[in-house]
């Protein structure tokens, strides 16, 4: 019998030729090592005068009217020549006016020309900036018919108001300069570089980190009362870590925010139950606050501020986590989460006569809420990412009955929510959450192995 719970396997010690080749991407896709270009964003906080920052908003504003006003367009243009036409409910002559009649986005970017004479304002706006705007409005269009087409029931595109249209973006170097992208070599910690919108003014901008690569784009970015830039860059893959022998299964977890195959657990930070009092004092101030009234606006800020401080810990404990992982395993076995499922509503119990019994919803609901608070997606996301650009692998298994079964012997070994220990009758006796790492490492390197991925009959 293979000898699961050990945790190593004879892959680990036999095969390091093929290991240490280009070979194992995430779910198998090649990944090759070298000359790829990846992008990567940088965001920096912008420090402005008063006047500056006005004018940032300014043109924000600006953007989100021509938003707006482009979506209305689009809209009454079809409203007008398609919906109301008499031949409307024919589907040859709908496709045919709708061809014929809307304004689409090269239509809207030509049409900037005559906005511009009939609004002197937008003159002072660099025209890649309104460009841009014009492009975001066709990116939501496209996303939206996409939906429907695969059958889904997508929300039509947004009216923006002020507090959801938060940035604009140039989309090339035309429009501002920046004066360093990186800092002094002598220098340690932040630096402030000037950087240069036109018809702006000059922000200064707290360099905490150099910037690699070529930049691409420059997005400006308003988060409450604060001001960023977002850089993307351009850059070469870097070279790949040196090769581990070591792997690991990970179960993403309520008690541990994970736990490890080798028996190691990473600590859920609880950010979101910690900071909740504050937030639900936040929330009650502002639920009370009369609509439309100074005090409610400064009350949803304040709930607004701790909401970004809440996702900015967050952000803060998955990429250090991650990358703990990523320096120290070659293999890192997850399972495939759908949070979708895992947060549903329990389904209701009716006994014979029709009584609902209790179904353990609430109970539910604090296990969904905690779900959701350690966001394993976008950890699992960050675990990828970082995992690419070092050259590791990325395996998600099938996350059925990984909890329930024995990675001893593999027997299913059924536990309810609240039984914390695993033990079995082949005198397997492990944490719960360690037992489902160790099957779900055994399932990553029978993947590996295999090849493909196997089904429950396989397995
Ligand atoms: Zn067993």
């Amino acid at each position: 019998m293979e000898p699961w719970h050990t945790g190593k396997s004879s892959l680990n010690k036999n095969s390091p030729v093929e290991r240490s080749s280009s070979g194992w991407g995430p779910l198998r896709v090649p990944l090759s090592t070298t000359c790829i270009m990846s992008i990567k964003a940088y965001k920096y906080r912008l420090s402005a005068s008063t006047g500056t920052t006005q004018k940032l908003q300014w043109v924000l504003d600006r953007c989100r009217e021509l938003y707006n006003a482009a979506l209305t367009e689009r809209r009454d243009a079809y409203d007008m020549h398609v919906k109301r036409h008499p031949g409307y409910y024919d589907e040859e002559t709908r496709k045919r006016l709708t061809r014929e009649l809307t304004i689409d986005y090269y239509g809207q970017k030509c049409d900037l020309v005559e906005v511009k004479a009939l609004r002197s304002e937008y003159q002072e706006i660099a025209s890649h900036v309104l460009q841009d705007v014009i492009l975001r409005l066709k990116r939501a269009f496209d996303g939206f018919f996409r939906r429907v087409q695969q059958g889904e029931q997508p929300g039509y595109p947004r009216i923006q108001g002020k507090a959801r249209y938060d940035s604009f973006c140039y989309p090339d170097g035309a429009g501002w300069k920046l004066e360093a992208k990186e800092r002094p070599a002598a220098k340690k910690g932040s630096v402030r570089v000037n950087l240069h919108l036109s018809k702006i003014g000059t922000v200064k901008l707290h360099l905490h980190r150099n910037m690699e690569g070529t930049i691409k784009t420059l997005t400006i970015k308003r988060e409450g009362d604060y001001w960023y830039a977002v850089f993307t860059c351009e850059i070469d893959k870097p070279e790949p870590l040196p090769v581990s022998y070591e792997d690991v299964g990970i179960d993403l977890g309520v008690t541990h925010f994970a736990a490890l195959s080798n028996g190691e657990f990473l600590d859920h930070p609880r950010y979101v139950r910690k900071a909740e009092k504050q937030l639900a004092q936040a929330q009650q101030a502002l639920s009370r606050k009369k609509c439309g009234s100074h005090r409610r606006k400064r009350a949803g800020k304040r709930v607004g501020q701790i909401h970004r401080k809440i996702a900015r810990q967050r952000r803060d404990f998955h990429h250090k986590a991650a990358r703990k992982l990523v320096n120290r395993y070659q293999v890192i076995v997850l399972e495939e989460l759908q949070t979708q499922n895992l947060t549903k509503r329990p389904k209701p119990k009716q006994d014979e006569n029709g009584r609902y019994l209790p179904n353990r919803a609430a109970a539910k609901a604090g296990l969904n809420k905690s779900i959701l608070d350690a966001g394993w997606y976008t950890f699992t996301r960050i675990v990828s990412a970082k995992a690419a650009w070092a050259g590791r692998t990325i395996i998600f298994v099938d996350p059925s009955s990984t909890s329930q079964t024995c990675p001893n012997c593999g027997a299913i070994r059924k536990k309810t929510l609240d039984e914390r220990l695993h033990s079995c009758e082949c005198g397997c006796e492990l944490d719960r959450d360690t037992a489902a790492a160790r099957v779900i490492l055994a399932l990553g390197h029978k993947q590996l192995l295999v090849g493909t991925r196997p089904t429950r009959e396989t397995a």
